[in-house]
């Protein structure tokens, strides 16, 4: 038992060994008094059956020696008449009991003589003034008992040894899995979040145990990896610009140019800042939101004065692809929701809506109320998705690749954000599309229901 007190397997041993040292104390006592008892019923009642039969013989012949029957001629016994003895038997004399002269109280008792041998004897009267002593040799009785003492008094102790070394050994290979749950996750850090725990029972508790450790390592892994990714298309993105940014620059520096041509230049420096900006300003949202550190401020409003709102905002960016923006409303939809949060996701919906329709092509933008939920449709004549690219489209950086002319390449952050903001409102985003033929942004959201913001998990 190593380290005791640090270590399970020795407390465990311990605490098993005390509780069964207690139980086999209690029952060997039980079984030494049990014993006991009955050996002892049982000298009383032959006591009982013999003095009968003495005390017979001579109430039938009171002048005949009772001995001179053979049976009594074993038995040790006293006769004593009118407080003088009368006579005794050869073993009685040899025993060294003394005479008796006074009855015993009813079940006899026990009575060591001088040379430290026990009878069990009984004196009452056989007759009138005739008193009979009988006693039986107790030594056989004590002999077992003392024979049953010892053999649990070393028994026990060794008994106890032996379980105890059973139990110990017996730990230790229950705890073993322990053991080397313990070494293989001291192994795992950052860099290996692939390996996993053995899982030797996982119907046991170390199974259990094992499988949710593994669970947690499983996640912490997505967690890593969907950080390095988020991490390397952050950085890949936010190169661009600047790139662009430095050659313009560059180039500008090397040729010799007129105050106009340089302002051309710096406009276009100015473009990129821009969209740098954008960008840095969609990955604060997004880090935030992955942070949790986005606090909603959720109260009752009518979502379609919001969406009219993002409407008339967004109606400059129409007008300038010559696009018909209408907004149909369906009545007041009345949701409690975070007024800024939800606009996120309008504006990039509507943003999008405008960006991928073609020149002289619409955009609609119906609000209402429909059954327990505030729903906002907005759809475009636009190229449509196609259903290959449906399931990762709301994924982070995720953009259809090269098939829009003319439309200047995003981040592919618009969707997620817009996503994350409906969901973080307790709402869902919904989308319908034809590739060709238009595409439809459903935001629905459950009214007067309890909202909670949620994480990004995907
Ligand atoms: P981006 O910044 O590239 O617009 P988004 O996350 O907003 O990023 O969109 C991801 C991709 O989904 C876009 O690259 C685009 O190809 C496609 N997309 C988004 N909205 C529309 C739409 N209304 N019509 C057609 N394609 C769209």
């Amino acid at each position: 038992m190593s380290r005791r007190g640090s270590s399970v397997k020795g407390r465990l041993t311990l605490w098993y060994s005390a509780v069964l040292a207690g139980i086999v104390c209690l029952l060997s006592l039980f079984v030494f008094f049990f014993v006991r008892a009955s050996l002892v019923g049982h000298l009383n009642r032959r006591l009982e059956a013999d003095f009968t039969v003495i005390a017979q013989d001579l109430t039938e012949d009171p002048d005949e020696n009772p001995e001179v029957e053979s049976e009594n001629a074993a038995r040790i016994f006293q006769v004593v008449r009118d407080e003088r003895l009368r006579f005794e038997t050869a073993s009685y004399t040899k025993s060294g009991l003394p005479l008796f002269t006074k009855t015993t109280p009813a079940g006899g008792r026990s009575f060591r003589t001088n040379a430290g041998r026990h009878f069990r004897m009984k004196t009452a009267s056989a007759g009138p003034g005739v008193l009979l002593t009988l006693a039986l040799d107790e030594e056989p009785l004590r002999n077992s008992l003392r024979t049953l003492a010892i053999i649990l008094a070393f028994g026990l102790p060794l008994g106890l040894v032996l379980a105890g070394l059973g139990g110990y050994l017996m730990a230790g290979r229950l705890l073993r899995p322990v053991e080397t749950i313990a070494h293989r996750a001291a192994g795992i850090s950052a860099d290996s979040l692939s390996a996993r725990l053995p899982v030797e029972n996982p119907n046991d508790e170390f199974g259990r145990l094992a499988a949710v450790i593994n669970a947690t390592l499983r996640r912490l892994e997505d967690a890593f990896d969907r950080l390095k990714r988020f991490t390397a298309d952050a950085s890949h993105e936010l190169r661009t610009p600047l790139t662009v940014i430095r050659s313009v620059g560059e180039v500008a520096l090397q040729e010799d140019l007129d105050a106009a041509a340089y302002r051309d230049r710096i406009g276009s420096m100015l473009e990129e800042v821009d969209r740098l900006t954008r960008l840095v300003d969609s990955l604060l949202v997004l880090t935030r939101s992955d942070g949790g550190h986005v606090v909603l401020a959720r109260h009752e409003i009518d979502v379609t004065r919001l969406v009219g709102q993002a409407v008339e905002d967004l109606r400059v960016l129409a007008e300038e692809k010559e696009q018909s923006l209408v907004l149909e409303k369906a009545g007041p939809a009345v949701c409690r929701v975070d007024e800024a949060t939800l606009r996120l996701a309008l504006v990039n919906l509507l943003d999008n809506a405008i960006k991928y329709t073609p020149r002289g092509g619409a955009v609609t933008v119906t609000s209402g109320e429909k059954g327990t939920d505030c729903i906002v449709e907005i759809r475009d004549t636009g190229p449509g998705i196609s259903p290959k690219h449906e399931d990762r489209i709301f994924d982070r950086f995720y953009r259809i690749p090269k098939n829009r002319s003319g439309v200047p390449e995003g981040a592919g952050l618009g969707l997620s954000i817009a996503k994350w903001a409906v969901e973080a409102n307790g709402g869902r985003i919904e989308l319908e599309s034809r590739e060709g033929q238009g595409s439809v942004f459903r935001i629905i959201l459950p009214r007067g229901r309890q909202i909670v913001p949620k994480r990004r998990s995907g």
